[in-house]
């Protein structure tokens, strides 16, 4: 489910009833994008069989958080969060920290690192922070505030240099170089695909108003809506727009069916394709072949130097 806070304490009725829901269709499994402010209202359903928690979003460091995200009297809410995230540790659960990172916010990352560290959270093997470049695919975001992928991941390498303590938080590619060292150590096969993202196959986004979406960076665009859920439950899909959606793979241009990075790439994002190139079946390189190149030396230098690989990096929802 896609919009609000799905996790507040006032929903934890709806929550039950989703999950005895889900047990009863059976194989489901139920994941949620959550804020993390009411996450102790859900310490008894944080199991792998209840709810796994895919993703947590901070806007930085203590000070800086609580300026973007405020409770109505005014309080910060990263304490909060904080806690939440160390009592969720404690009990074993999987916690992805993400941070969408602009040309506004990266200077606040040294900061955060610190916090991360001082509150002990990289000790916990469940635990990961992740980088991701905010994307202009709202119509409201300046694209000249903006990183792509490969630019975040060089200016997150520079800070490295400057503040090793940053090492704690990943770049964007690291998920790549591991790959690329899991595949030099012979601890796993390639990953590869034909899709760039779960839009193109298997993903429905639902938001609060019953509208279905495949991708959920545009949910709320009624010209990218799917479907709806009618007021008397019933699922009504506009089957022509999510064929659309649902064929997009890396064979669908002339460019991505040749390309030698194709099946790690899986030719793109749809919506930045068509809102950088006008054309939802475009490609969107987002520097991929700089990116692969570059993870895959990375990934052999250290692996002639020993390195130990790094378990696989668990990641949150932009893929
Ligand atoms: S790197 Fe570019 S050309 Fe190659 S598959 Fe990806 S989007 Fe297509």
């Amino acid at each position: 489910m896609f919009g609000g806070e799905p996790l507040l304490e006032h929903n934890r009725p709806i929550i039950e009833y989703i999950i005895q829901k889900a047990y009863e269709v059976g194989g489901a499994k139920l994941s949620a994008v959550t804020n993390g402010t009411d996450l102790h209202a859900y310490r008894d359903l944080l199991d792998p069989d209840l709810i796994t928690i895919r993703q947590i979003t901070l806007d930085g460091p203590p000070h800086e958080h609580d300026q973007r995200r405020t409770y109505a009297d005014g309080q910060g809410s990263f304490a909060r969060i904080a806690d939440n995230i160390t009592m969720a540790l404690d009990l074993g659960v999987r916690i992805n920290v993400r941070l969408n990172i602009d040309r506004h916010n990266i200077h606040f990352l040294p900061a955060l690192a610190d916090e991360i560290s001082a509150r002990g959270w990289k000790n916990y093997p469940t635990f990961n922070v992740y980088t991701a470049p905010v994307q202009a695919t709202n119509g409201q975001t300046d694209t000249k505030t903006t990183f792509s992928s490969w630019e975040l991941d060089r200016a997150l390498n520079q800070m490295r240099i400057a503040y090793p303590d940053t090492h704690v938080i990943d770049r964007p590619d690291d998920r790549l170089k591991n790959q690329a060292c899991m595949l030099f150590s012979r601890r796993a096969g390639p990953l590869l695909r034909s899709t760039f993202c779960g839009a193109h196959t298997s993903m429905y986004i639902f938001d609060l108003f019953g509208d279905v979406y495949a991708c959920w960076k545009r949910t709320g665009d009624p010209h990218i809506r799917i479907g709806a859920v009618t007021e008397l439950g019933e699922f009504v899909f506009n089957e022509s727009l999510q064929n659309v959606w649902r064929s997009r793979d890396v064979t669908m241009n002339t460019i991505c069916r040749r390309c030698r990075y194709g099946l790690y790439c899986g030719g793109g994002c749809a919506s930045q394709a068509e809102k950088r190139r006008g054309k939802f079946f475009a490609k969107f390189c987002d520097g991929f072949a700089a990116r692969f190149r570059t993870s895959v030396a990375e990934a052999y230098l250290d692996h002639v130097a020993g390195v130990a690989v790094a378990a696989s990096p668990d990641r949150g929802c932009d893929r």
